[in-house]
Order: C-alpha cells, then sequence, then structure tokens
C-alpha cells in the first residue's frame, strides 16, 4: 500500500477527526499507482495513523476513510458504512410517506465524495473524489445487492469535479433506463422529477423538513414562492390552503414542471400565478405596484461558490431579503435561506438583520432553520452545514 507522510507537527488534524488532508499538510506520498487508491497516513517519524483515498490532482490530497489504520478498506468496509447509513434513513424517514431522500451524505456517512439519493425505486449516485471513484464497481454493487433498486444512475456532473481534475460522468450504471420524468412522494405530495438532468440529483431534497413547516403559516394566506424550481414549497403552500400562490423562476422547464405537479395531485391551478423571470428585478416590480404578500419564500441558488465571492454574494442577500421584508404584510412571514458554504449561520443573521433595519420594519426571528435530517452533519466536519435558513415575523 502507498504511504502519505504528514509534515511534522501535522498529525493534529487527524486528531480533530476532519476528514481532509490538504497537500500543504503532506511531506511525501510514495508508492502510488492510481488516482483514488488507499494510501497509508503517517506522522512524520512513522507512526501509522488512519487510512484514506489519495488524490493526486486535488488540493485535498487525502480524504480519510478509517481513523483507525488497522481497519481493511475493501468491499466489506463500504459495505458496513452504507448499511450503517441505510440504519440512519430507516429511523428518521417515514417511507410510507416519503421516498425520495439522501441516503448518503458524503463526508457526513463517513464516504468522502460520495452521495447516493433515492428516488422511489431509482437511486441516483455522484462519485465526487478520487477515492469514491477508484470504488465506483464496488459501491454499485453493494447498493444492488442492499436495496434491488430499478436503476443506478450516475450523476456526476457537479462543478466541484472540476477542481478534483475528475471526469464528469452521467448515465445508467445498473438496471434500465429512468423515464424522462419519475414520480416520488414527499410527505404525501407527489412530484414529478427529471433525475437525467434537473438541478443536483433532480430535486432539492435538503428543504424538506423546511417545507413541511411552511404548511403552518400558508392556510387563507398569499405566498410568494422566489427560486420555485419546480414547486416544492408551492405544493406545500397549496396542500395547507393558500389562497393565492406566485412562483417565481427564471427557468421555463422548471415552472413547467410546476404545472404538471399540481395535476399529477389533482390541485387546481386556479390562483397560482407561474413567472418566469429574475427574482431581483420582479420584487423590485412588485415594490414599484405596491404589491403585498403574507408569506414569502426566498430560496435562491448559491450565491457564494467560493470565498472569493462571499462579499458579492452577502450583497445580493440583503438585497433580496431587503425587499422581500417590504413586500410583506403587516404580520406576514418571511422564509428566508442561503445554501452557501461559504456563508456561515452568523454571517448570515447579520445580512438579515442588516436588512430588517434598511427596511424599516420590525422583524422576529422565530425560528432558525437547517438542511433536512437525512443531510446529516460530521461533528468534525463543518463544512457539512451549508443551508442555513430563518423564519421571521414581520411588522
Ligand atoms: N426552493 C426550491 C429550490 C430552489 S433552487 C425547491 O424547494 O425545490 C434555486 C432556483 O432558483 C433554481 O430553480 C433556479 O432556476 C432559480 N434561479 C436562479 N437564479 C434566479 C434568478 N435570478 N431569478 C429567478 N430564479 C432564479
Amino acid at each position: 500500500m502507498g504511504t502519505a507522510t504528514l509534515k511534522k507537527g501535522k498529525e493534529k488534524i487527524l486528531q480533530s477527526k476532519h476528514p481532509w488532508i490538504f497537500s500543504g499538510a503532506i511531506d511525501k506520498i510514495d508508492d502510488v499507482k492510481q488516482n483514488g487508491e488507499t494510501v497509508i497516513i503517517k506522522s512524520f517519524d512513522g507512526a501509522e495513523l488512519a487510512l484514506g483515498a489519495v488524490s493526486v490532482h486535488s488540493q485535498i490530497a487525502v480524504r480519510v476513510w478509517s481513523f483507525n489504520s488497522d481497519e481493511k478498506i475493501d468491499k466489506i468496509f463500504f459495505e458496513n458504512r452504507i448499511k450503517t447509513a441505510i440504519a440512519l434513513r430507516e429511523k428518521i424517514i417515514d417511507q410510507n410517506s416519503t421516498n425520495v431522500y439522501r441516503l448518503i451524505n458524503s463526508e457526513n456517512d463517513l464516504l468522502p465524495g460520495l452521495i447516493v439519493d433515492v428516488y422511489n425505486k431509482y437511486l441516483v449516485c455522484q462519485f465526487l473524489s478520487a477515492g469514491a471513484v477508484f470504488w465506483k464497481k464496488e459501491i454499485v454493487g453493494i447498493l444492488s445487492e442492499l436495496l434491488k433498486p430499478k436503476c443506478i444512475f450516475e450523476r456526476s456532473d457537479s462543478e466541484s469535479l472540476v477542481k478534483e481534475k475528475l471526469e464528469k460522468n452521467v448515465g445508467v450504471l445498473l438496471g434500465e433506463e429512468p423515464p424522462k420524468l419519475i414520480e416520488v412522494k414527499e410527505n404525501n405530495l407527489k412530484f414529478f422529477v427529471n433525475i437525467k438532468s434537473g438541478h443536483k440529483t433532480g430535486f432539492y431534497i435538503d428543504q424538506r423538513d423546511n417545507r413541511k413547516l411552511l404548511r403552518e403559516f400558508v392556510k387563507d394566506k398569499s405566498v410568494l414562492n422566489c427560486f420555485c424550481y419546480t414547486g416544492g414549497f408551492s405544493l406545500y403552500a397549496k396542500s395547507a390552503e393558500a389562497s393565492h400562490l406566485t412562483n417565481i423562476d427564471s427557468s421555463s422547464e422548471a415552472l413547467t414542471l410546476i404545472t404538471k405537479n399540481f395535476e399529477l395531485n389533482n390541485y387546481s391551478i386556479d390562483n397560482v400565478e407561474n413567472i418566469e423571470g429574475d427574482v431581483f428585478k420582479l420584487l423590485r416590480k412588485f415594490r414599484d405596484e405596491n404589491r403585498k404578500f403574507d408569506v414569502i419564500i426566498l430560496d435562491p441558488p448559491k450565491f457564494a461558490e467560493s470565498v472569493s465571492q462571499v462579499t458579492k454574494a452577502a450583497r445580493g442577500y440583503k438585497d433580496i431579503n431587503l425587499l422581500a421584508m417590504k413586500l410583506l404584510n403587516r404580520g406576514g412571514f418571511l422564509f428566508t435561506f442561503s445554501c452557501s458554504g461559504h456563508i456561515s449561520q452568523e454571517l448570515f443573521r447579520k445580512i438579515v438583520d442588516d436588512a430588517a433595519i434598511d427596511s424599516g420594519r420590525i422583524v422576529k426571528i422565530i425560528r432558525q432553520l437547517t438542511q433536512s435530517s437525512d443531510h446529516p452533519v460530521l461533528s468534525s466536519f463543518p463544512e457539512g452545514l451549508y443551508l442555513k435558513g430563518f423564519i421571521c415575523e414581520i411588522y
């Protein structure tokens, strides 16, 4: 087996149980033949510390598989890790009402670089690190044996692959070609999902718990769903008897799916307005028209892709939050989110606080929100927490 020897003093990284070892912490890598293969991680003076996968082209040179250097990294190792992840989902997901959820959440399920999402009888995987790619065949075999899916579909097309210098791959890994749209249910609401080319692996599964919470706030209310995608929050609002819905997204394809999703649930689209456009512009238009809403959802895409974009992203978040606060009726509610990993909970809170001051409204934060529980966060891996949100009451 190859070895990755750390620089003097860098063994502290492993004590913290953070699964990433950056190239700057590594003194030398020896005897590696193939990208992604397993290496033993040693301290500068030769003590065996852990086992990991080497990524020869990445700044994250090694991702730890196990902090126990005696463990064997083989098919059984992956089978055990995958079984542990499945057991957690069996506890936290009510499979009678929900058949779309995240089964394996990468580092946070101790499987760095591996994402597996369940969409009814289909599994969608992303192999985002050299180590995950190295073990792809075994992982697909284990998933197939344990879950017997109709199809295992690969959606390794995330931009993060560029940094890892890994190839993008999209297509069937096992089983039958999936149809263009798959029907799934989330809390007994039905959705069509395009796993082949929809965003992420097809659906924003991470918002499930927050969408459910929305139900408590919308009865007989007018709701504005900004960045609505295929209508996740909108369907929940409809199911809880919102009186009027306005959906905004820049993607016409996403808006077409909203209408299909309403039909799928036998919901009327009377009092549902779908607007294709830019939220930044439309919020200003509504302000100029003096339009008001009772509930507004702001769930934008990631504004900060890197640390260097944080300041600009913060300006964007503040802009839409300020505009939304002004558009709310007295006693209205704002559901506001940031999924930028580089914007911390504290910074997002400060952005919302600043928007509150500039809006001239009284803003009460009544709840702090995060990603759904099938997206666990490993305590030693703060990067795992990326979705932050607040419910605010506005006066
Ligand atoms: N809330 C959604 C997920 C939102 S993802 C859900 O629960 O499923 C972000 C969405 O914002 C995407 O659908 C994307 O098409 C859209 N989008 C990105 N920039 C936009 C902009 N400036 N104006 C309107 N929509 C935008």
